[in-house]
């Protein structure tokens, strides 16, 4: 905070397709996606109109006991492009909120389904699922946690599928997904008093963008079924076309029980994110009156028309600028880029998914030894990338770039090349 207060902010007054520009006027790439939320760029004219459009009409009612068509609508356009079998959504404002809500409602559903001894989580090592304390139970970053673990409610940790620092002290694949094989191992010993599983597929992405090995999620789906256990899927950060595909769970064809999706759901407009299960947990809730078997949980701005109506114009900027499809082109560009860094002195590991990369600075790339906290790596590059007219915000030791969907193949090259610059020049420096 000390730091904070001593540097003038940067501020940042209008945006521009895949560019931020500040009150002096200085232009940025927007590399982060204005923390990963953004899609299609700034000043989508689906995304402005529909938000516009529904302006005129109205801003916000409640979805207590009544509704508002653009909630209606985005839940079935939702369940539209879902992976098959997921069918009810629950609305909330926030990433945080939508994983409180997977939790609780795996629990209750236990409740209702007369097993009532199913009230614990499995989580991994080097997750983030938000700043709630429920969502903070389920993280596993140190630097952001352990001050609150008086606070939290326990889980059963299984290891991160983190292939460069693999706690298992294994190498992939000859590890045939050891990692996973834990969580198994877990859910065989504790199935009884374990309600659900919940991981980021493919990507812990706060956890210093980590890209999970094939075969893992399919692996745990598989460990969830075979021991009667709920499998929540957190993209809050991998949904909507982050990694490739409109949902990361897609890439090994998983369904999971609840799907938590936020940040990217809007465009990077509004606030707005959902919880989305199957027909089963949703009539695990079905009772009499008196039975109150629903679910006691909801915010006061659920279902907001505006957020609703920003995020159809997203789906709609989707459709018509074919947004998957001319991704290919952008994610090919990029892996063959990063291959690059790996020639640079001080680049330890280079992981990508998609349009999410992650480039994990070390200080001797012999022994992998990560820079000391004190030298601010990330924070050198990112504020050498300002120079070249690039906004980036690292994770510790590790740069990240997570351009907006939408970017122009010319600004991702222009990003790639600056960041690469970048590192070269704080690195060589220190
Ligand atoms: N889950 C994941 C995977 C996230 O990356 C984040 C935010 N970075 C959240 C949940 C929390 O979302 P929010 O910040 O909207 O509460």
């Amino acid at each position: 905070m000390r730091e904070y207060e001593g540097k003038d902010p940067v501020v940042i007054e209008r945006g521009e397709g895949a560019y931020l520009i500040d009150s002096e006027g200085r232009r940025y790439i927007d590399g982060v996606s204005s923390l990963w939320v953004n899609i299609h760029g700034h000043g989508v004219p689906e995304i402005d109109n529909a938000i516009k459009k529904q302006v005129d009409l109205i801003s916000h009612s409640t979805l207590l006991g009544v509704t508002n068509p653009p909630a209606a609508l985005l839940a079935k356009e939702l369940i539209d492009i879902c992976p098959p079998g997921l069918k009810k959504v629950f609305y909330s404002g926030d990433g945080a909120s939508a994983v409180e809500v997977a939790l609780k409602m795996a629990f209750q559903y236990w409740q209702h389904k007369g097993k009532p001894g199913k009230t614990k989580f499995v989580s991994l090592r080097n997750a983030y699922h938000g700043d709630t304390l429920g969502a903070v139970s389920v993280g596993g970053i140190d630097l952001f946690h352990s001050a609150f673990k008086p606070l939290l409610f326990d889980t059963y940790q299984a290891p991160s599928y983190y292939c460069y620092r693999c706690e298992l002290g294994k190498t992939y694949p000859s590890c045939e997904l050891a990692c996973a094989g834990e969580a198994g191992n877990i859910l065989e010993a504790h199935h009884e008093e374990i309600a659900g599983v919940i991981l980021e597929p493919y990507v812990q992405a706060a956890g210093g963008m980590i890209v999970s090995p094939p075969g893992y999620l399919g692996r745990v789906r598989e460990y969830c079924d075979r021991y009667g256990v709920l499998l929540i899927l957190d993209e809050v950060a991998t949904g909507f076309g982050r990694t490739g595909r409109m949902f990361a769970c897609e890439h090994e064809g998983v369904t999971p029980d609840i799907l938590v999706l936020g940040k990217g759901m809007t465009g990077g407009y509004l606030p707005l994110s959902a919880t989305i299960t199957t027909q089963d947990v949703y009539d695990a809730f079905l009772g009499e009156y008196e039975e109150f078997k629903t679910f006691f949980h909801g915010h006061s701005y659920a279902g907001n028309p505006l957020a609703c109506a920003a995020s159809l114009g997203n789906l709609e900027a989707f459709r018509k600028y074919d947004t998957l499809r001319n991704l290919r082109e952008k994610i090919d560009y990029l892996e063959e880029e990063l291959k690059e860094f790996n020639g640079l002195k001080h680049v330890g590991d280079v992981r990508s998914k998609g349009l999410m990369a992650g480039i994990e600075l070390v200080l001797d790339k012999e022994s992998r030894e990560p820079y000391p906290a004190g030298m601010k790596m990330g924070w050198r590059v990112a504020e050498e990338a300002m120079n070249e007219e690039v906004l980036i915000r690292p994770l510790g030791n590790v740069v990240v770039l997570m351009p907006p969907l939408g970017i122009p193949m010319e600004d991702l090259k222009k990003l790639v090349r600056a960041t690469y610059n970048s590192i070269k020049r704080a690195t060589e420096a220190a």
